[in-house]
């Protein structure tokens, strides 16, 4: 067995080719090893093992497995960063990243615009433990500003929010965070390692989703927290690997298949919703067509400086309300009802009764999900027949 891999390769490169560990029998596609556990030769192996792994050894699929080491490493290089420890889930890769870092008695900043399971995290999971969570309109750099204290151990924040697509400007959070000492954690999913720069802008740790854009098809659940080798080891994996959020070896394979192909799925996916999202703009059942790089939206300078493409996803307000959006979903024949995003399948979700269904009203409100509001997740049909069915559904609004 050995890893491969060169600081010189470029991008696609990495997400083809880095982190390959060939068996002895010399296959071309990566192995899946499907074994929860590892043989030592002698029981001073087994000791020698526990007291310090090697690169190539293992112990139980809880602490690592070749398959998802194979999947760790080449993300992390795709993501230009130290090391990655892979995770059942998303959601695995977000409370992982926070609670492994946070004590009783830690202040943490987040923007109050987040996907709805992480911000149960941010409003039950870390209050119940003794953490103190201030949130802030993430878009709003003053309001960071006034929230971030000497005390404030992480910040947490979603690049572009979901569903509602707020930039968040990366490098003056992080510099306002460093000079506090906080550790910045970056949900990135929306920006995908694609377009990613998070770490070069200054984030310490990157989470994905590997769910959406990076299985891309569908499949499995899967996750991964990036950072610097102290930060993955010292605090990440003594945490992962004794509470049990480790990502099967057969998911790990699927996610590790899916970065071969990521950047041209995800670089057509944007080209198509960018030209779907232009389309739009003006529809007269339409009151708001959004999207990062579309000169409407408030911060599209700030999103084309921070990413070269805008992403899978724009979101568009129906006119009228809840039961228009319904009437227009209902009548779409391409686009399937769902809740994934970044798939090779259009996806279309009504967030305020689905994915953000459990927040009171005011707090909808105020993060923008109105009864509108629709989700668009562009897969990888032809885009000519995503714009037709859209506006067909559109015309029994
Ligand atoms: C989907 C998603 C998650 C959670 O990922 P799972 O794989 O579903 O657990 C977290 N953050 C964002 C921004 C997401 O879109």
């Amino acid at each position: 067995m050995s890893a491969s891999g060169s600081e010189n390769w470029r991008p696609r490169t990495r997400a083809v080719r880095t982190g390959s560990r060939r068996s002895q029998y010399g296959e071309v596609s990566e192995a899946i090893f499907l074994t929860q556990g590892f043989v030592y030769d002698t029981a001073e192996d087994a000791e020698a093992r526990f007291r310090e792994a090697g690169p190539d050894e293992f112990i139980y699929a809880r602490y690592g497995n070749p398959t998802v080491a194979m999947f760790e490493e080449r993300i992390a290089a795709l993501e230009g960063a130290e090391d990655a420890f892979a995770t059942a889930s998303g959601m695995a890769a977000v409370n992982g990243a926070l609670v492994s870092m946070l004590r009783a008695g830690d202040h943490v900043v987040s923007s109050r615009a987040l996907f709805g399971s992480c911000l149960y995290i941010l409003e039950e999971v870390l209050p119940r433990c003794g953490v103190e969570v201030t949130l802030v309109d993430g878009t709003d750099l003053d309001q960071w500003r006034a929230a971030i204290r000497p005390d404030t151990r992480a910040v947490f924040f979603e690049s572009i929010s979901n569903p509602t697509l707020e930039v968040i400007d990366i490098a003056a959070v992080c510099e306002m965070a460093h000079e506090a000492g906080a550790t910045v954690i970056v949900d990135n999913v929306f920006s995908t390692p694609v377009y990613s720069r998070a770490i070069e802008l200054g984030a310490d740790v990157v989470v994905y989703s590997a769910t959406k854009h990076i299985d891309g098809q569908g499949r499995c659940l899967g996750g991964v927290i990036l950072g610097s080798r102290e930060f993955i080891r010292k605090t990440v994996e003594p945490y992962l690997k004794h509470t049990g959020g480790a990502l099967s070896p057969f998911n790990a394979w699927v996610m590790l298949k899916g970065l071969e192909t990521l950047d041209l799925r995800v670089r057509a996916q944007t080209e198509a919703a960018q030209s779907i999202a232009r389309a739009l703009e003006g529809h007269p059942k339409l009151s708001r067509v959004i999207y990062p790089h579309l000169e409407s939206h408030p911060q599209q300078e700030l999103a084309r400086r921070q990413m070269e493409g805008g992403g899978t996803l724009f979101s568009v307000e129906i006119a009228g309300g809840q039961a228009e959006a319904f009437r227009a979903l209902n009548a779409l024949e391409i686009f399937i009802i769902s809740n994934n995003l970044g798939d090779a399948k259009s996806i279309v979700t009504h967030p305020a009764t689905t994915t953000h269904q459990r927040l009171p009203d005011e707090q909808k409100a105020e993060l923008g999900i109105t009864p509108g509001l629709v989700r668009v997740s562009i897969g990888l049909e032809d885009a000519r027949d995503l714009l037709d069915d859209l506006r067909r559904g559109l015309d029994a609004v």
